[in-house]
């Protein structure tokens, strides 16, 4: 084809492409983006969602979470950068880390007035809502519709602020409901989805409470699991000799658990019933308060499980099941006695894992398992690409979309990097960082305040330096930070590290003491 040509046919063709670009326009109904409903819980361990596997799986299954793993996705590599509530909305919402969207700890305010996924959703055509659990203590912005619990919320009757009312106190206010909070904020969610504005697509955040402490259960589950003997995980009383003088006597321990559920909280026994440990020794209470801490968060998931069935029915009967981007997913991971420990906050494998399922038939096909590295400041970036809206260039992750359908581009990262920076003596779990590849885990435990809100002002642990081998090692049992078979990569991930925290603008240069640290136990 000669020059002359070869623009004739280029012009034939724009034509023709502008013509079905205007039929499309004529016909263009907003089910065209897809809707993205994003349901997530708190403190939701992967290995409580039965399509993860793990040992829970037939005791508790959850086939309504499951279905999305059989529809669509689920992530193995999903990993939380600070594992906290507060910060992990943070993130998740800006797309960028703690330290550039100002929530470091659970005591930070979110700035509403920074730029949001829910504020460009919002400007670029969607219908946005947020129900349940919120936690940024700022009124929520960039949302059309909110309905949302003050605080860490009620299970039983909970309150809830909605759109319109005075907002003030992020602790107090609102209006009561009554019945199991999961129910509730499934109920709100569905009432929202049912009276939306259909001439736009939208983007829902259905925010569990559920299942956070003190995982007081909906009545209609109180005899689940009731005759099971739970399973204990390997390393419920875990020989700690191998960690570093940074980790090894702190966090929060089943045992530490036992006295809490024996004895009283503000003068009032433990919600779902007191755990009497008086007679027993110490081996013996942390049985006893795991099997208690067991059933009575697996009780919470069972309402979730519920509900999420509740919501994808309903996509169904309306036919939205194809053009819904549905995301199933917690804050963050839980320590379900892996460790000796509840809670969550350490870069360990379960606090770090995110469960992550997604469902979007039009491009993800079923049963697809993806283990690419992906963190929770991706997920801003991925809900605009789906909606062909720009991604701001200060947000710090990466659209996981073409990932989903299983191309990952040559120059995905292959490290994440992770901050913790709560170093507070009430959670007894100390500051740290680390670089986490799909081989290996590096810790720095620097145990520093940093004069950070909601840290304990003098509170300073012992440094030190974690390696893990995950091929060898998948559980965390065996410190290899100074076998000499290891300095080598030892060298190279801490070069990693400096690298990374430079990249995402983290900078120790700011806190003298953590650089005068940093000087004497770099090497
Ligand atoms: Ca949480």
């Amino acid at each position: 084809m000669d020059r002359r040509n070869f623009w004739k046919s280029v012009g034939t063709a724009v034509a023709m492409l502008s013509m079905v670009h205007c039929l499309a326009g004529q016909e263009a109904r907003p089910a065209e983006r897809p809707n993205i409903l994003y349901i997530m819980s708190d403190d939701h361990a992967t290995n409580a969602v039965s399509c993860y596997g793990g040992m829970l799986k037939d005791i508790m299954p959850t086939p309504n979470i499951d279905r999305l793993a059989a529809e669509g996705v689920r992530l193995d590599n999903c990993l939380v950068t600070n594992s906290i509530c507060t910060p992990s909305r943070a993130v998740i919402l800006t797309g960028k880390y703690s330290h550039n969207n100002g929530v470091y700890t659970l005591h930070d305010d979110f700035d509403r007035d920074q730029q949001n996924v829910a504020k460009l959703l919002q400007t670029g055509g969607y219908n946005t809502a947020i129900i349940g659990k919120w936690h940024l203590h700022t009124e929520p912005s960039g949302f059309d519709y909110y309905n949302v619990l003050p605080g860490q919320g009620k299970y039983h009757d909970p309150i809830l602020k909605e759109k319109g009312q005075p907002w003030q106190d992020h602790q107090k206010g609102g209006k009561e409901y009554k019945g199991y909070a999961t129910d509730v904020i499934t109920d709100l969610s569905l009432q929202w989805l049912k009276n939306r504005k259909q001439d736009k697509p939208f983007f829902l955040m259905c925010h569990h409470k559920a299942p956070h402490g003190l995982w007081e259960y909906a009545k209609r589950h109180k005899h689940l699991l009731e005759s099971v003997n739970m399973p204990e995980p390997a390393s419920l009383f875990e020989d700690k000799s191998h960690r570093s003088d940074g980790s090894r006597e702190y966090g929060r321990n089943i045992l530490n658990l036992a006295g809490r559920m024996n004895g009283l909280k503000r003068g009032k026994e433990w919600p779902t019933g007191r755990l009497d440990t008086t007679e027993m020794n110490d081996e013996q209470k942390m049985k006893a308060a795991y099997q208690k801490y067991l059933k009575d968060y697996l009780r919470c998931i069972a309402a979730i499980d519920e509900n999420v069935g509740r919501l994808l029915d309903y996509l169904d009967t309306e036919g939205l099941t194809e053009n819904t981007l549905v995301i199933y997913t917690s804050d963050q991971g839980m320590f379900l006695g892996e460790h000796s420990l509840y809670d969550k906050r350490w870069i360990y494998e379960e606090s770090l894992k995110m469960p992550f399922l997604a469902r979007y038939p039009k491009e993800i096909k079923p049963s697809t398992i993806n283990d690419d590295i992906i963190t929770n400041a991706d997920f801003a970036e991925t809900f605009l690409d789906y909606a062909g809206i720009d991604i701001p260039s200060d947000m710090q992750g990466r659209s996981f979309r073409s990932n989903l359908t299983g191309k990952t581009t040559s120059d995905w990262p292959d490290a994440m990097y992770y901050r913790y920076w709560m170093q507070f003596e009430g959670s007894n779990v100390p500051a740290h960082y680390g670089i986490r590849t799909k081989r290996h885990k590096l810790i720095f435990y620097y145990g520093l305040p940093l004069g950070r809100k909601g840290t304990t002002p003098g509170w300073i642990t012992q440094p030190g330096w974690e390696l893990y081998d995950l091929k060898k090692d998948p559980r965390e049992l065996n410190n290899c930070y100074s076998d000499p078979k290891y300095a080598k990569t030892v060298n190279n991930l801490k070069s990693r590290l400096l690298k990374l925290k430079e990249q995402l603008e983290d900078k120790d240069q700011q806190y003298p003491e953590l650089m005068a640290l940093r000087k004497e136990h770099w090497d």
